[in-house]
C-alpha cells in the first residue's frame, strides 16, 4: 500500500492537512509535482500512499494529520469546495485519496483487541496481529431516487440542504436490506408515498465521507406527500419546466433529475 515514489517521477500529489485539502501556489488541489520538489514535508517520506492514476501519471496521497503547514503560498480548502472547482475527471481520484486517508485514520487500533494495527502492504487493508482482525475501507452504500409523477418529479428540501436547494430522496441502505427495499422504506419514511417501475440507474462514490451513491428511477405508485419534518423539510411534486435551485449535474443527484426531466 505504501509506496515511495522516484525522486524524478513527475506524479500528481494529494496534501491533506486536517479536514482539508493543501492548495500550493498555482496549481489546483491535485499538485503536479516531483517528489524532489517537496522538501516542506520530506519528514513524511514513509507515509506517501499510492492511490491511483491520474492524466497518466501516478498519484499520490500525504496525510499530514492534524499538522498545519507553516509555509508561504498555501491555501487551505475544505473537500467540498475542491470537488466542485476541479474537473470532472479529478473527482474519482480525490474521494478516494480522502477516503483512504480517512481510513488510515481512523484504524490505527484494533476495534477487537485496542493493539495497534499495521497496514498490509499487498492490500488496502489495516491489520491486528494478536487477534488477526483485519479492516478494509468502509464504504456506506446510500440509494438515491428520482420520483416522476406525469410530467412532474419529487424533490425535497433536507435538513442538511443548503437554502432553497431542492433534491432528490436519498438515505442509507440498513444491514440485511437489499437496494429496492432501501428505496421503497426511504420513500415512506420521508414523503410518506408509494413507487413503483423502480429502474437502476447509476452509481458514485461520494466521501462525506464514505458514501456509494446508487441511482435509481421511479414512478409514482399512490399516496399523497406527508413530509416526516425531520430529514426532510419540505417536499413537492414539480413541473419539469418550473424547477427550483437543484444539484450540479456532475453529482447523480443532477444526474437523475436531468434524466427524469429531460432538460
Ligand atoms: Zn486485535
Amino acid at each position: 500500500m505504501k509506496h515511495r515514489p522516484g525522486n524524478n517521477e513527475q506524479a500528481y500529489w494529494l496534501i491533506l492537512s486536517q479536514d482539508k485539502l493543501v492548495k500550493l501556489d498555482g496549481q489546483s488541489c491535485l499538485t503536479e509535482r516531483k517528489w524532489s520538489e517537496l522538501s516542506f514535508i520530506s519528514t513524511y517520506a514513509d507515509e506517501v500512499i499510492k492511490v491511483g492514476e491520474y492524466r497518466q501519471r501516478n498519484c499520490y496521497v500525504i496525510d499530514l494529520g492534524q499538522e498545519v503547514l507553516d509555509q508561504q503560498n498555501i491555501e487551505l480548502i475544505n473537500l467540498r469546495a475542491a470537488l466542485m472547482s476541479e474537473a470532472l475527471d479529478a473527482f474519482n481520484i480525490l474521494a478516494r485519496a480522502w477516503q483512504v486517508a480517512l481510513f488510515l485514520r481512523t484504524h490505527k487500533f484494533c476495534g477487537q483487541c485496542g493493539s495497534r494495527m499495521e497496514a498490509v502492504n499487498w492490500e488496502l487493508a489495516m491489520h491486528c496481529h494478536r487477534c488477526q482482525h483485519r479492516c478494509y475501507p468502509r464504504i456506506s452504500p446510500c440509494i438515491i431516487v428520482a420520483v416522476r409523477k406525469g410530467e412532474q418529479i419529487l424533490l425535497a428540501q433536507g435538513a442538511h440542504h443548503k437554502e432553497g436547494m431542492y433534491s432528490t430522496l436519498a438515505g442509507f441502505v440498513e444491514s440485511g436490506e437489499s437496494l429496492e427495499q432501501a428505496v421503497h422504506r426511504e420513500i415512506m419514511e420521508e414523503v410518506g408515498i408509494k413507487v413503483k417501475n423502480l429502474r437502476y440507474f447509476a452509481s458514485q462514490p461520494w466521501p462525506f465521507p464514505h458514501s456509494l451513491m446508487m441511482g435509481f428511477l421511479a414512478d409514482w405508485d399512490s399516496g399523497e406527500i406527508q413530509v416526516d419534518g425531520k430529514e426532510i423539510l419540505a417536499a413537492e411534486w414539480f413541473d419539469f419546466d418550473k424547477l427550483p435551485l437543484t444539484p450540479q449535474r456532475f453529482s447523480i443527484a443532477g444526474q437523475l433529475i436531468g434524466a427524469t426531466t429531460g432538460l
